[in-house]
């Protein structure tokens, strides 16, 4: 619901035009999305109903009358002819920052920018983004222009001769201007850089509901940034106001690192498959006739965030909760002793242990192989798995299965969400297929190791050193590299 304005109702579903974090522009990839009343995706059940409608459009009319309308400037445009039509254009920007502004407490995160020992870029990777991050880190915090990277919206999202190549995915790999500027390379590993690196980068995905996080010289993987914001939600006025943090959440293949923080503070924990509308059915659970979830703080490992203040993962929000973050715990400090990105990871680290974590992905892989590596894992189990090499590598298997969920508000059941190896100290090896269209399946490798936080020299391990040898099983347990005939994946992340 738009406040204020006389035109305006109550708003029950909006057509999203989007390349999402693909390649955009002509040839490329170009979706739609159609979101519901409650401002999440669409149901399968929704979608269903316009898929059998389609078929049955017998035909469809223009209005070539319809007079131009300058999308450029708020205004309402009346239209007059057999049957009269109202349209507003509006700033888009303007409801974003109101409701973030109820959310967070801006005048700290003011106070934060005017640091002289603070510093932050942001990489709207000219995505939709862009506008937003001008009215807010600019209009709102004062960021100085040279802060505020690709922020010009593009259709092509600066096309193949861009250095992300018009890929505008805020990974290591895409956002490749921003990675460099914070003094890393696509390993995230540090590397030197000609100027200081700032204080606080992160990144949006095209149509900016992504989001990377990183520090000087520190990537923060989406699974801890996701457990490092539920441990400060308690810091957000927002929460405080909503009656506190009720429920964590997490897509199956996220890290188990946002677990130890429902443990900690004593909060319901949920396990989802991967697609925003399982989170969005949490939120609403008490319209349902359920308890009450929300405030719900979720994630995914592929650089989504959010909590009920929308119905879909939220960027923007996330960089706002880090800022929120860096500002409680710079309150006090002295000018030039600012505590960063990486010293608030790592001190989290050592509360609660770390959850080593990496994703390979194999893309365009023949559908029909793909299959058959997920079914050959399956049918293995744990017998036929464990028996193998699992043993001698020091990592004992404890459970095999494929992971189903039933959702607890409307008892939907979803099969076949990944397959799991679970090992038994908490170790876990997730494959998931996706994209079985005509240019074949990805094959995703997700791996995780948790180390507990008595040993402060193994918290700081580098990550790819760190899951070497479960990732040698992995591969020799799945056979991953036979089956697609490559020795390396298209992407890690
Ligand atoms: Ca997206």
């Amino acid at each position: 619901i738009r406040e204020g304005g006389p035109q305006w109702k109550k708003v029950f579903g909006a057509f999203i035009l989007t390349a999402s974090h693909n390649p955009g522009g002509p040839n490329e990839d170009f979706g739609i999305k159609y979101n519901c009343e409650n401002g999440g995706p669409a149901p399968e059940k929704v979608t269903n109903l316009i898929f059998e409608n389609t078929k049955a459009i017998k035909e469809y009319k223009l209005c070539e009358s319809l007079p131009a309308i300058d999308l450029e400037k708020p205004a309402a445009y009346n239209i007059t002819g057999s049957k009269s039509l109202t349209v507003e254009v509006f700033d888009c920007t303007e409801d974003h920052t109101d409701l973030l502004k109820k959310v967070f407490d801006f005048e700290a995160i003011k106070k934060l920018f005017a640091r002289k020992d603070f510093s932050f870029c942001y990489d709207s990777m000219n995505g939709v983004q862009g506008p937003y991050a001008k009215r807010i880190f600019q209009g709102e915090f004062g960021a100085p222009d040279d802060a505020l990277m690709n922020c010009v919206p593009k259709e092509d999202f600066g096309g193949h001769e861009s250095p992300s190549h018009g890929h505008a995915d805020p990974n290591l790999t895409h956002a490749v201007e921003l990675v460099a500027r914070m003094g890393l390379n696509k390993e995230g590993r540090v590397v030197p850089t000609p100027a200081p690196a700032p204080a606080f980068g992160a990144a949006a995905d095209g149509d900016a509901d992504r989001n990377m996080i990183l520090g000087r010289g520190f990537f923060v993987t989406p699974s801890d940034s996701l457990a490092v914001i539920a441990a400060h939600a308690h810091l957000i006025p927002w929460f405080k106001n909503e009656g506190g943090l009720k429920a964590l959440a997490r897509s199956m293949p996220t890290s188990g690192a946002v677990d130890l923080v429902a443990k900690d503070l004593g909060v319901p924990f949920f396990e989802t498959p991967t697609g925003w509308k399982f989170f969005g059915n949490l939120m609403d659970s008490h319209l349902l006739g359920g308890e009450n979830l929300s405030p719900l703080i979720c994630g995914e490992e592929s650089f989504g965030t959010g909590s009920s203040h929308v119905r879909e993962k939220d960027g923007l929000w996330a960089v706002l909760a880090w800022l929120s973050i860096l500002a409680h715990h710079n309150k006090d400090t002295a000018v030039g002793s600012l505590v960063g990105v990486g010293d608030i990871v790592r001190a989290h680290w050592r509360k609660y242990g770390r959850n080593f974590y990496t994703r390979y992905d194999y893309e365009q892989v023949d559908s029909g192989k793909a299959n058959e590596m997920v079914a050959r894992l399956v049918e293995l189990g744990l017998d036929g798995l464990g028996a193998g090499g699992a043993a001698q590598s020091g990592f004992v298997l404890s459970t095999v299965d494929e992971f189903a969920y039933t959702d607890p508000v409307d008892g939907s059941y979803s099969a076949n969400q990944g397959v799991r190896l679970l090992f038994a100290d908490g170790s876990r090896v997730i494959f998931r297929l996706s994209g079985t269209g005509s240019v074949g399946a990805t094959v995703r490798m997700y791996i995780e190791r948790y180390q507990p936080p008595d040993d402060a020299a193994a918290l700081e391990a580098e990550t790819a050193d760190a899951l070497a040898p479960l990732v040698d099983l992995a591969l020799s347990l799945s056979q991953v590299r036979e089956i697609t005939g490559r020795d390396e994946p298209t992407v890690i992340t």
